[in-house]
């Protein structure tokens, strides 16, 4: 239903006239995230700051039967915080502040606003680490990675977002305010509901509060760059290095067709950018000696794998060296094509040969070029369907397909169609291809109880 101008006035009462926006220009902020290809400017973007204003626009909004979709930061790549059905984008740009670091509990209490960077370095400084680390962190807030059930490079030791939020304030499609949880490291008091609510994308209360685990900081890193002359080699090594029984803070995973791309796009060479495959694999610990000797096992074992070369890096210098090609990669692929599919499946680990190696064939099958890079310790692989010279009519016809297939593939091996940009409106489309009728029709009863009237960003998910 249509913002009535009575509406935009009673928003202003709530927030102020300030913190409601209805000029085109600033609408055009609100209209997309990271998914350029999705275009949908609010009718007006409002923006609350305490979760008391939350629930008075949430009891407007199911009063006058208004949609209202819930934004963080815009970084997300599924469309999630684009109000594809109209209404308003409730930002929570405000919610910003860093409330509690609790050192003696080894909590932190924060606004959904927070950027996830500002925490971490927060944390940092007092010897603590929040080690969830989006590759997007320096731009994406923690309410996002709680509404996607975000994970970095990092999960491959430390877990994703789901391991770390101990409670939440949340104000439901009704205007309720409700909590959960606490600074607890236990809690099995009734149903679930914060870990109900988080990872459902925004769809059935809006985050105002999130308290966080924390842990201590490890004292020391060392990163290795591992080239080698096939994915199968660097994809066998991931599993040599788990059954090593080192787990490594992170291991990512990236093609030639990605780092040569990047390197064109950066207009630099990079490290071993003609190698088939590259693996970062970085090892984090306390002591100094024994992350020594726990690289050189991780060494010499790569080399016996097959890899090429290894390029160890423990300086901030030589480790934003090799970090740069996987950091500028999707920026690189947006720069030299006009248009990127990024999808995010997820396979068992020992999978992913068999993964990549299906969207290579895929890809020389149907004619659109894919780069693959991802979370190999995770098993979740990024592949970037791009439009390069592709012309209009076949693009259009044929993309679906090509997504279906990759799709296909995944859930063959035994994985998903996400592992952590979520379902948005992207692949609303495709989820029942992962979701089995009678698991789907519960979902649909768990958004219908949260939320009858289908107000609280609609056009997702389902
Ligand atoms: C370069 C780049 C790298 C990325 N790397 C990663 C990665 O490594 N791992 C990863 O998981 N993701 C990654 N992402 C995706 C994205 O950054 C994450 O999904 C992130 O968590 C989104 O946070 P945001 O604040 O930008 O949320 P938004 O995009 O604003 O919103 C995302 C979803 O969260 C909902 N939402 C936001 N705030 C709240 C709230 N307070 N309460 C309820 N719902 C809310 C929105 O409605 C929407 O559905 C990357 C994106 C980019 C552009």
């Amino acid at each position: 239903m249509k913002v009535e101008q009575s509406v935009i006035e009673a928003l202003k009462e709530i927030v102020g006239q300030s913190n409601v926006l209805t000029q085109q220009a600033e609408l055009e902020n609100y209209g997309h995230d990271e998914i350029p290809s999705l275009h949908f400017p609010p009718e007006a973007v409002v923006k609350p700051a305490t979760a008391d204003e939350v629930s008075r626009i949430m009891k407007l909004a199911s009063a006058r039967k208004f949609s209202v979709t819930p934004r963080g930061a815009g970084t997300g790549l599924s469309g999630g915080s684009v109000a594809v059905e109209g209404g308003i984008v409730l930002s929570l740009e405000r919610f910003n502040k860093i409330l509690e670091i609790d050192q003696d509990n080894m909590m932190a209490v924060v606004e959904p606003g927070v950027i996830t960077g500002q925490l971490q370095k927060a944390a940092a400084a007092l010897g603590l680490f929040y080690p969830v680390d989006p590759a997007s962190l320096d731009s994406c807030s923690i309410g996002g990675n709680f509404a996607e059930n975000s994970g970095g490079p990092q999960a491959a030791k430390y877990g994703i977002t789901r391991h770390y939020v101990t409670g939440m304030e949340a104000v439901l499609p009704d205007g309720e305010i409700i909590r959960y949880g606490g600074k607890l490291v236990k809690n099995v008091t009734g149903y679930d509901l914060l870990n109900i609510i988080l990872g459902s994308e925004g769809t059935l209360a809006i985050a105002t509060k999130l308290i966080l685990k924390l842990i201590p900081l490890p004292k020391y890193r060392i990163d290795l760059l591992v080239p080698f002359s096939g994915f199968e080699a660097a994809a066998d090594t991931v599993t040599k290095i788990f059954q090593s029984r080192i787990t490594p803070v992170v291991l990512e995973f990236m093609d030639k067709a990605g780092v040569k791309s990047c390197e064109a796009f950066l207009g630099k060479k990079l490290p071993f950018s003609d190698a088939e495959a590259q693996l970062i694999v970085g090892l984090d610990g306390n002591s100094e000696e024994l992350l020594d000797e726990e690289s050189q096992q991780v060494g010499e074992l790569c080399l016996e794998a097959g890899a090429e070369d290894i390029l160890v890096a423990d300086t901030q210098f030589a480790k934003d060296n090799l970090w740069e090609a996987r950091r500028e990669l999707l920026e690189t692929l947006k720069a030299i094509s006009r248009q990127v599919e990024v999808e995010d499946v997820v396979v068992p680990r020992a999978k992913i040969p068999q993964m990549i190696r299906a969207t290579v064939e895929i890809s020389r099958q149907s004619g659109f070029p894919i780069v693959n890079w991802g979370h190999a310790g995770d098993g979740n692989i990024h592949v970037a369907i791009l439009r390069k010279e592709i012309s209009d009519q076949k693009w259009e016809a044929e993309l679906e397909g090509v997504i279906e297939q990759v799709f296909s593939k995944a859930l063959e091996l035994g994985g998903t169609i996400t592992g952590e940009h979520g379902i948005g409106c992207l692949k609303r489309k495709q989820l029942p291809m992962a979701v089995g009728p009678a698991e789907l029709a519960l979902m649909r009863k768990i958004k219908a109880a949260f939320d009858p009237d289908g107000i609280l960003n609609p056009g997702k998910m389902f």
